[in-house]
C-alpha cells in the first residue's frame, strides 16, 4: 500500500513538473476560467469540440501540486472523447474524489483518489473539472469552488 502511495506520488509530481497540455490553445472554441480561493488555485480550460467530440484540450493558470497534475491528468484522458462521454469521466471522477461509488474505471486518474482523505484538497483536484463543465456548458462566468 505504502509502495503504491508513492507510486502515485510520483504521478503527481511528474505531472506538476512538467504538465502535459500546458498554455493556450489556438483555435479553442470553447473555454472557461476557474479560481480556488482556498488554495489560490487559478486554471483556464481551451477545448477545441467538434462534432461533439473533444478534439484538443489545453489547460493554463497557476496552482498547487494537485490543481495542476489533475489538470495535466485530466487534459491527457479527454482528448478525443465525445462531450458525453467526458462528462461521465467528470461525474466518476467527482465521486471518487468526493469518496463515493464510480462507475467505471478511471485508469490513471485514480492516482487522484488519495486526496478524499484530504477534504480541503478535494477542491484542488476538482477546480479543473469544474472549469471544464463551465467549459463545455459554454458558461462564461469564472467558476470558483467556494
Ligand atoms: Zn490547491
Amino acid at each position: 500500500m505504502n509502495d503504491l502511495r508513492e507510486l502515485y506520488q510520483e504521478v503527481i509530481f511528474d505531472h506538476y513538473r512538467r504538465p502535459r497540455n500546458a498554455g493556450m490553445l489556438e483555435g479553442a472554441n470553447r473555454e472557461a476560467e476557474g479560481y480556488n480561493p482556498l488554495c489560490g488555485d487559478k486554471v483556464k480550460i481551451y477545448l477545441k469540440v467538434e462534432n461533439d467530440v473533444i478534439r484538443e484540450v489545453h489547460f493554463d493558470g497557476s496552482g498547487c501540486a494537485i490543481s495542476t497534475a489533475s489538470a495535466s491528468l485530466m487534459t491527457e484522458n479527454l482528448k478525443g472523447k465525445t462531450v458525453k462521454e467526458a462528462q461521465q469521466v467528470l461525474a466518476d471522477f467527482h465521486a471518487m474524489v468526493t469518496g463515493h461509488a464510480h462507475d467505471h474505471d478511471l485508469g490513471k486518474l485514480e492516482v487522484l483518489a488519495g486526496v478524499r482523505e484530504f477534504p480541503q484538497r478535494v477542491k484542488c483536484a476538482t477546480l479543473a473539472w469544474h472549469t471544464l463543465e463551465a467549459a463545455l456548458e459554454k458558461r462564461d462566468d469564472t467558476v470558483t469552488t467556494e
